[in-house]
């Protein structure tokens, strides 16, 4: 192994020493998707809590399981679990751990819909995900083939009952500390934080990632209902990459010691961090800004042009990316929108 590798294994280390110290530990949780394992907390303090449970798998349950027997506990005896946000690899296990430990369930309040009606919830996604490829030049028979693949991912999820709705700006107060509840929207627009204000912890899920950019996916606003889906055949769209730069600011003003995110290692350098995400969408604006200026393109031709076969395997994804730097492109007044025969084109302005 490199110095390098050892370096960043052994500053890894000593950060988790830091969250244990706090009582927080990491359970690092299988999943079936591209981004690996999810990180759980289980934090040390009464109540017994849990933040976010991993994807619904017997092997998610399994090693949570393993993973909570190594520090004295079981399931059982989880006594809150709290949900970060909405993507299923987060809370998919949420109603069997909270029916096997009558723990209460804790999210934000307009998440709380979202997961009570997981299945329903999730048809209004894959329908509105169909009419922004349509709309933005992925072929049919691509969009109909990525609606059975997303069809096929639902079992990961499962729907739960929040049984303590949490408003923005509270506080969840366990016997030894005070966690603040943000509200911090762009990756999912219910992805919710929370600062433990006192030690200058963030528990962060996706809104921070140290190993990837957090890729902040297309999704109907929180408190939109179907009838956001003919706003969204009428040309709406939500700005997820917008929103989430504005979410990013605003973390990037806290003091934090230590950020513990959903996926990956601790980041205790979270201001340089967010600085370079703010450099790579600048970065990748101005790449797109260039390929719209040599010819018109539609959202998927510049993913293509991009990304090659990913913007294929991966439509909905990459997609909302350049939808994303679209979005500042047209808020700075670069480019523009036609469209034509339903399927929208970017041209210079
Ligand atoms: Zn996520």
């Amino acid at each position: 192994m490199s110095e390098d590798a050892d370096e960043a294994l052994e500053r890894e280390r000593a950060s988790l020493e830091v969250a244990a110290a706090a009582g927080i530990h990491r359970l690092a949780i299988p999943t079936p998707f591209m981004v690996g394992r999810i990180n759980a907390y289980l934090i040390e303090d009464s109540p017994l809590t849990l933040i976010d449970s991993g994807p619904n798998s017997a092997k998610a349950l399994d090693e949570l399981e393993q993973a909570l027997a190594a520090r004295g506990h079981a399931v059982e005896d989880i006594e809150l679990l709290v949900i970060s946000h909405q993507h299923m690899d987060h809370f998919g296990l949420a109603s069997i751990l909270a029916r096997r430990s009558g723990a209460e369930v804790a999210a934000l309040s307009g998440l709380a819909p979202l997961l009570a009606g997981y299945g329903r919830q999730t048809d209004l996604d894959d329908s509105l995900a169909e009419i922004m490829m349509l709309r933005h030049g992925i072929p049919p028979e691509i969009v109909t083939a990525l609606r059975a693949v997303s069809a096929g991912f639902r079992a990961w999820g499962s729907a739960v009952e929040v049984t303590r709705p949490l408003a923005a700006d509270s506080t969840l107060e366990l016997a030894g500390r005070t966690l603040q509840v943000l509200h911090r929207p762009g990756h999912s627009p219910s992805d919710t934080v929370f600062h433990d204000a006192d030690r200058g912890i963030l528990l962060a899920a996706d809104h921070l990632i140290a190993h990837i950019s957090s890729n902040p996916l297309l999704a109907r606003p929180l408190d939109a209902g179907e009838e956001y889906l003919d706003r969204a055949r009428a040309g709406e769209r939500p700005q997820a990459l917008i929103t989430y730069m504005a979410s990013l600011e605003i973390t990037r003003e806290m003091e934090l010691a230590l950020v513990l995110p959903g996926h990956g290692r601790p980041i205790t350098d979270h201001r340089p961090l967010i600085d370079d995400r703010f450099r790579l969408h600048a970065r990748r604006a101005a790449k797109i800004n260039r390929l719209i200026a040599a010819q018109p393109r539609t959202a998927h031709e510049i993913a293509q042009e991009l990304w090659g076969n990913v913007a294929v395997t991966q439509a909905y994804l990459t997609l909302s990316e350049v939808l994303g730097h679209v979005d500042l492109l047209l808020r700075d007044g670069l480019v523009v929108e036609h469209e034509t025969g339903g399927v929208v084109r970017f041209a210079p302005s």
